[in-house]
């Protein structure tokens, strides 16, 4: 199938959590842990060692799920609470900074009129995306901290140009004139539970069927492993015909480390079957906020999370649970 993409999807538009995100950063779409009240903890105030209450930031329960988070649920309970209950900070790294560098830059450059849309116009944008990068997200100057001269700096960026020319192996820019780019979306189930994402690119064909793609930088995953990746672009399907009434014709995963592309076209089961999976998901969520009860599932992934030093697995301790808790029925927030 062909899309040539002419017109736009009205209506799968930002949600009232914001549209545009600025060019070269993906805003979080992970669901927010507001603080909106304080629990008292015990610190150390003082010479004296004192034990003195003092104010922390509490949160409330999250109420929206983004691929991402729902992702993390599924790894790592624990690690679902570190990101979204603690807001523990995490550590920019090389290879997600070069996947938002990438993405920006293959947004930019349907800027320009399609017969400009080369490999070197696309190199072209990397400095400058960067520099757009540095400006929007100052912490990721850190990464090169200690490269004065600029050497592994320069390497990165290499790769990055490297991952952006593979681009052109897998799809022609100057033959699509995409509908949507970087699309912020959110619908809200009928249980109340908000689902919400980016969507790299949506293309509407003539015809009007609509093709769904989403850009990663890494390798394409085992064809064992395909239905974990196809998670993500079955959730943005499910928003887009919750908002627009319409199943996305095809789901497209380009994967430029690799040099692959992924697809699935979805049916109407396959999108109830992912919202009976996201309420469950759903489900166990809420009640693990209830009972603060959020467990580690120790995999190889743990290799790549940023808390260790918290995790139990790791011989290390949480920190205090910023959330009442209610245990065996008994609410404990409630005098
Ligand atoms: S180290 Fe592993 S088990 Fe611990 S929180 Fe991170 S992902 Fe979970």
């Amino acid at each position: 199938m062909v899309f040539r993409m002419e017109t736009s999807i009205e209506g799968v538009a930002a949600g009232p959590g914001g549209p545009a995100t600025p060019a070269g950063t993906r805003a979080p779409a992970e669901p927010t842990a507001t603080a909106v009240a304080t629990a008292t903890a015990t610190a150390t105030a003082g010479d004296e060692g004192a034990e003195t209450p003092v104010p922390v930031p509490a949160a409330k329960a999250p109420s929206s799920l983004s691929p991402s988070r729902a992702g993390d649920f599924m790894q790592c309970p624990l690690l679902y609470r570190f990101r979204v209950i603690d807001r523990l900070p995490q550590k920019p790294s090389e290879a997600a900074t070069r996947g938002t560098l990438v993405h920006a830059v293959l947004e930019r450059l349907f800027d320009a009129p399609a017969a400009e849309r080369t490999p070197p116009r696309a190199k072209a944008l990397v400095p400058g995306q960067w520099d757009r990068l540095r400006e929007t997200r100052p912490e990721v100057e850190e990464l090169f901290a200690d490269d004065p001269e600029g050497e592994r700096l320069a390497r990165w960026l290499s790769e990055a140009e490297r991952l952006v020319e593979r681009w052109f192996t897998l799809e022609d820019p100057s033959r699509l004139e995409p509908a949507e780019r970087e699309l912020f979306v959110e619908t809200e189930l009928e249980s109340g539970l908000r689902l919400r994402g980016i969507i790299d690119r949506v293309d509407v064909a003539p015809t009007g069927e609509v093709r769904i793609v989403d850009y990663k930088t890494g390798k394409a995953p085992r064809p064992e492993y395909s239905e974990g990746a196809l998670f993500q672009m079955k959730f943005y399907a499910l928003v887009v015909w919750r908002l627009k009434k319409v199943v996305p014709r095809r789901l497209q995963l380009v994967y430029l480390g690799s040099g692959d592309v992924l697809t699935y076209d979805p049916v109407v089961a396959d999108l109830e079957r992912v919202e009976r999976k996201l309420l469950a998901l759903w489900e166990a969520i809420r009640l693990a906020t209830e009972t603060g009860q959020w467990r580690p599932r120790p995999t190889k992934l743990c290799g790549w999370c940023d808390h260790q030093a918290h995790c139990p697995e790791f011989g290390g301790t949480p920190p205090p649970y910023p959330l009442p808790v209610t245990v065996a029925g008994l609410d404990t927030t409630r005098p």
